[in-house]
């Protein structure tokens, strides 16, 4: 606000303050005094509210009490992951000079001060603001114009956590399913496509923050001089042919890199370029109506992710995810990744020794991209070694198996191309205890430099010739109790009682002791001989820790000068975790390698849901296996399936559904059998009820995802659709998902999988050559439905929904009721003859709705309702109501 802005009457802290605010406008600002950060004005009650800590003031501005909150900085990592959790950006203002500098400038002048960083949720590398088992990556998108209204969005995803960096091209209309696959922590674009219209509800409902960026520093040329910057090379030719949007997006990550990072540049992975249709496109919706990596209410347990993972690295956790979150579409890739883990699901110990080696080696990629940065410590280098030496381990082992398939084989190879004398080096440089930062020392092992030992030496020896001199003084002045400390203020201090002080002062020790304290009780001094051996010892460690930092900073730069080769050791070691866990699943579940091809086939045989099965496993119930064929041949591409609640429809949708995706991630999939035809792209909608969240109504929100699936599906595409039409009245929900199913059965021409409770459809399928009907087995027994969970050929004949009501628990009179409603219902539509029936509309018809059968059942006739009948509850008293309801229970 304007008040802040103004420097004038301000102390000269104050206005410094003010001066660096004003430019982090956007962020909050961490401003170091001494220990601790501060915060101050508007800034300090956010973070009080967001962190839950004390909101004080500090001194005045313009006449008001400027608000204050402060946090230490040791447990500032804490505070930074907390603000950063709930979208906040933070701006780390640290001294830039030594106090006694400023000191010297004057009495009143301020210390230097600077903003060292911005601490964005895109753009962190602390093992402990980041999840382990999540990419952490800063999205920036590029947009160039096809032609009239056409545009081309370029995304470029980058996690400088680990240096990857990946760019892509998508038309307008795959932007937001591109934007949901990356699961960007934080979104940066151009202003001009920030303020763009048509994406107002895009930005609105992805849950990252969304930084627009100054357009005049996004031209092409600052983006092409920043990527030959980061990448050190004169041309981009050797990255392959960029397109324009790309480019642009590239050049939007780098920039914002730039602000945050200010001047320390982090090691990135040559971009890898996707090309368009590489991925299986799934949109936003469709994710998370499948629950791919985190439930409809967000947590990571109980999603297909959860379900599936049996890594044992946190690299290959994010691989593992990356990959469920964009399986692919390219057969070979797709055969290799099979064959690799057909090959560990076969060979138990190779695949327990590998995963062995996996599981002792640290997140290579991550220790890598703080060094850096420059913000590594002594365990990053300790994770260097013990990475580098389990992916030698794994290299060798690999090397003494035989039939290792392709990809497993050009692993290996990428395993062993880090220089092997590196991991003998930080052996033998780095001690068993290693403190967190550099800066602590003590982390070089002894007998690696003579100098280090020889200063160390020195400082220890220093502390014996200590205790020597203070058993000396001890004799000389003749008091027992006479102490060599230590303090802050004064360094090293002789302390005698006071009696005895004031002896030395006249006596013996005149000459020697200085005095410096008196306390209360006690006396200090010093000595000539003390102040020498006090520098000496700082002396030493000080050297000690400066040789210390030089060991660090050459095996920092010996493993930066192969950063590259270590990237892809990380990236080796991620892939072959992936694959052993997709082995170690198949083998403990039964999971079958499934065959995919080009064409449309869709068999499954033995299908299950992975999530549910695995829940179901756990109560010790059974999970009934389901057949699944839409290849076309035997029976259509469409199957509608009608059934009673609770009959297990979705969880038929969703299992084939996830069959395709876990077939295309390259896992092995809970089915007997499986021959799939590629899909390019997966749809799942869900006629869900509870979208208020996101303030429009459900059906319009159904509406808008149902179009999309009918523009977009092509004859490769897998369609899931429950309850379509539910949203709203019956004719028109009815008439809404019988046109809808038409336009799949003729102009998409995709395999899909239809729920219904809409039973006149299944009329459909004698109209619709492509077209089959499925329902869920039911009995009855003893009155009680039974659900058998079974897929089978043909319609439901009764829906169970006063049974399954029952199941629920509704009163017992409600279901009377209920059932005698039904019955009336029913009774009306069989008298009603000339009622339009499903079968008489032509294709694509407009349906008129027949008048609904008037509900007036006619009342059972027994006393109990004669007795409610005669009852006015409005000409009651509370107490006659009361009394009424006791006759009327004593009457039943
Ligand atoms: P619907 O969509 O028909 O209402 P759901 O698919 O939600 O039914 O299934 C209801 C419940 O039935 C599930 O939560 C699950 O516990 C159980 N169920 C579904 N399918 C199966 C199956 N194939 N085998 C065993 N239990 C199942």
């Amino acid at each position: 606000s304007a008040a802040i802005l103004d420097t004038a009457g301000a102390t000269p802290m104050m206005a410094q303050y003010i001066e660096i605010k004003a430019a982090n406008t956007d962020c909050l600002l961490f401003y170091r005094m001494g220990d601790f950060y501060e915060l101050f004005f508007e800034d300090a009650e956010i973070a009080s509210r967001a962190l839950g800590i004390v909101l004080t003031k500090r001194g005045k501005h313009g006449g008001a009490d400027i608000p204050m909150c402060g946090v230490p900085v040791e447990r500032a990592d804490d505070y930074l992951s907390r603000l950063i959790a709930l979208g906040h950006r933070v701006a780390v203002c640290a001294q830039t000079e030594d106090p006694a500098e400023a000191k010297k400038r004057g009495p009143k002048s301020v210390v230097r001060r600077e903003v060292v960083r911005l601490v964005t949720p895109g753009t962190i590398t602390e093992d402990r603001l980041l999840d382990p088992a999540r990419a952490n990556v800063l999205l920036a998108l590029g947009r160039r114009k096809a032609g009239e209204s056409a545009s081309v969005y370029g995304l470029a995803a980058l996690d400088i956590s680990t240096g990857r960096f990946s760019l892509s091209e998508v038309p307008a209309a795959e932007l937001a399913s591109a934007i949901a696959r990356h699961e960007p922590r934080e979104i940066v674009l151009s202003e001009a496509i920030h303020a763009d219209p048509a994406l107002a509800r895009l930005w609105r409902e992805i849950p990252a923050p969304v930084t627009p960026l100054p357009q005049a520093e996004l031209e092409p040329a600052s983006a092409e001089r920043r990527l030959k910057e980061q990448f050190g090379v004169s041309t981009l030719e050797g990255f392959g042919q960029f397109g324009r949007a790309e480019l642009a997006a590239a050049g939007a990550a780098l920039l914002y890199i730039e602000r945050t990072q200010i001047g320390a540049r982090p090691t990135l992975s040559p971009p890898t370029r996707e090309s368009a249709g590489a991925t299986l496109a799934i949109d936003a919706s469709t994710r998370a109506n499948l629950e791919l990596t985190r439930t409809l209410s967000g947590e990571r347990r109980g999603s297909l992710l959860d379900a599936i993972d049996r890594t044992v690295s946190a690299s290959g956790a994010r691989l593992l995810a990356e990959h469920l979150a964009g399986p692919l579409t390219d057969l070979a890739a797709i055969r290799h990744r099979h064959a690799a883990v057909e090959f560990l699901a076969e060979n138990g110990p190779a695949r327990a020794t590998i995963r062995e080696n996996l599981a002792r080696a640290p997140d290579l990629a991550r220790a890598l991209s703080r060094l850096g940065l420059g913000r590594g410590g002594p365990r990053d280098l300790a994770a260097l070694r013990d990475g580098l030496d389990a992916a030698q381990a794994l290299a060798a082992h690999c090397a003494a198996l035989d039939g290792l398939p392709e990809d497993l084989a050009a692993l290996a190879t990428r395993l062993a191309t880090v220089d092997a004398g590196l991991v003998g080096e930080l052996r033998a440089a780095l001690a068993d205890d290693l403190p967190l930062k550099r800066q602590d020392g003590g982390f070089v092992r002894a007998g690696y430099q003579a100098e280090i030992d020889e200063s160390r030496l020195l400082g220890q020896d220093s502390r014996k010739v200590i205790a020597a001199l203070q058993a000396r003084y001890a004799e000389e002045t003749g008091c027992r109790t006479l102490r060599i400390k230590h303090n802050n203020m004064l360094g090293y201090y002789i302390e005698v009682p006071q009696g005895v002080g004031e002896a030395c002062l006249k006596g013996v020790m005149r000459e020697t002791f200085i005095h410096r304290q008196t306390m209360v009780d006690a006396m200090r001094f010093t000595s000539v001989e003390l102040g020498q051996l006090e520098s000496r010892i700082s002396g030493a460690s000080d050297r000690a820790l400066a040789l210390e930092a030089a060991v660090f900073d050459a095996l920092a730069a010996r493993i930066l000068g192969q950063a590259p080769a270590i990237a892809e050791v990380a990236e080796a070691l991620a892939a072959f975790d992936v694959a052993a866990s997709h082995a170690e699943l198949a083998v403990e579940r039964d999971w079958r390698r499934p065959v995919v091809e080009e064409g449309f086939a869709f068999v499954v045989e033995g299908g299950r849901h992975p999530v549910v099965e695995a829940a179901l496993r756990q109560s010790g119930a059974p999970f009934i296996a389901n057949d699944c064929d839409l290849s076309g041949e035997a029976r259509g591409r469409i199957r509608l399936i009608t059934g009673p609640n609770m009959g297990g429809k979705s969880t038929f949708l969703r299992q084939n559904a996830l069959i395709a995706v876990l077939a295309q991630i390259g896992a092995f999939v809970p089915a007997a059998r499986a021959r799939l035809g590629l899909v390019d792209r997966l749809f799942s909608r869900v006629g869900a009820a509870d979208d208020l969240a996101r303030g429009q109504s459900t059906f319009m929100v159904e509406m808008v995802e149902t179009a999309a699936i009918l523009n977009q599906a092509t004859r490769r595409s897998l369609v899931i659709l429950d309850e379509i039409g539910r949203g709203t009245a019956t004719f028109d929900g009815l008439s809404i998902a019988w046109a809808c199913l038409e336009h799949l059965h003729e102009q998409n021409g995709c395999r899909a999988l239809f729920a219904t409770h809409f039973h006149e459809l299944t009329a459909l399928g004698a109209r619709l050559s492509h077209l089959d009907n499925a329902t869920l087995r039911v009995t009855e027994h003893k009155g009680q439905v039974v659900f058998l969970h079974e897929v089978v050929a043909g319609v439901a004949e009764r829906s169970y929904g006063l049974q399954v009501a029952r199941l629920a628990g509704l009163p017992a009179g409600v279901i009377a009721r209920a059932g005698a409603i039904l019955k009336h219902l029913e009774k009306a539509e069989r008298d009603r003859p000339g009622k339009p029936r499903i079968d008489d509309l032509p294709l694509f018809a407009n349906l008129s709705p027949p008048p609904m059968p008037e509900p007036t059942p006619e009342a059972p006739d027994d006393s109990l309702r004669r007795a409610l009948d005669a009852i006015d509850p409005d000409a009651l008293t509370p107490r006659e109501a009361l009394e009424a309801l006791y006759r009327l229970k004593a009457e039943a």
